[in-house]
């Protein structure tokens, strides 16, 4: 699943295609994209007549500005196979288009989701910024700020496994299961440790390694292991520096010992036996 680099390699894409002119048409698939209860109502139709402004991201959201008689947004998640792209309106579209946004300049916004587990929806800005999903979303990590104690405010009362409690969007956003592991890894904490039973010197190395892998992962345009594609269609190369996601069975990039898989409430990982030991008690077994 795309998580913050991966979006943000996305943000990044819409804003290089330098996308000006007023949206003219729109064009949906009549398959329902299955994210759940806040993306119901896509109401979509209050982008045409609108120019496009400024791409954000919070999260793993898209959020790209458009401006009509009032402010309003077009909010994206990618959910599991989501893609985005910027193509000339007369091009075929790929299966699986789900959303075709043309501009006057003839080319088109298109979401491409195989398995529909994204979302689309537009609206006001600032009703979709009061609003569920948005509303929601907590602290983001690459935000000036972001620090070891901010992460234990958030999480550091928490008696889940701190890789589960990394994962809640509403503590953190942006995060999910392959940078949490990276980061357990580089700040040598058990993934299975309880959040509550960490010490403030933990909390420090490990907001300093999120920020880490999360950057890494920008600066490589995102990891794709199987379904991510950027918004020119091409791969990212994190997979290429991953620590130890996806690394079972082979040495430790630290000590060399064999790094080992793990499975926790449906969510595999992977760790280093040596450098994240379990602490003495407070960990989930
Ligand atoms: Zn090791």
């Amino acid at each position: 699943m795309p998580e913050l680099p991966e979006v943000e390699s996305v943000r990044r894409g819409l804003v290089a295609a330098r996308v000006r002119e007023p949206v003219t048409a729109l064009w949906r698939s009549e398959h329902p994209l299955r994210i759940g209860e806040h993306w119901r109502e896509e109401n979509l139709d209050v982008l045409v007549g609108a120019r496009p402004g400024a791409v954000r991201r919070r999260g793993k959201h898209i959020i790209w500005e458009f401006t009509g008689p009032t402010r309003l947004a077009l909010l994206i998640h990618l959910g599991m196979t989501g893609r985005c792209g910027v193509a000339k309106a007369g091009a075929p579209r790929a299966r699986h288009t789900h959303l075709a946004l043309r501009f006057a300049d003839d080319r088109e916004l298109r979401f491409v989701d195989p398995r529909r587990f994204g979302g689309l929806r537009a609206g006001a800005l600032a009703s979709l910024n009061a609003s569920p999903p948005l509303s929601t979303l907590g602290v983001e990590p690459l935000d000036p700020g972001f620090d070891g104690a901010a992460l234990r405010e958030r999480l550091g009362a928490s008696k889940r496994a701190i890789r589960d409690a990394l994962l809640d969007q509403t503590a953190v956003a942006g995060v999910g299961n392959i940078y949490a592991v990276e980061a357990l890894f580089i700040a040598r904490i058990h993934p299975l440790a309880r959040a509550v039973r960490l010490r403030a010197t933990a909390w420090d190395r490990l907001a300093a390694a999120l920020v880490r892998v999360l950057e890494q992962g920008i600066e490589n345009g995102g990891t794709t292991l199987k379904d991510f594609r950027n918004v020119v269609g091409e791969v990212g190369r994190n997979q290429d520096d991953l620590a130890v996601y996806g690394r079972a069975g082979q040495p430790c990039p630290s000590c060399g010992q064999a790094l080992e898989s793990f499975t926790h409430g449906g969510r595999s990982g992977v760790l280093c036996p040596v450098d994240q030991a379990r602490p003495r008690g407070g960990w989930i077994r």
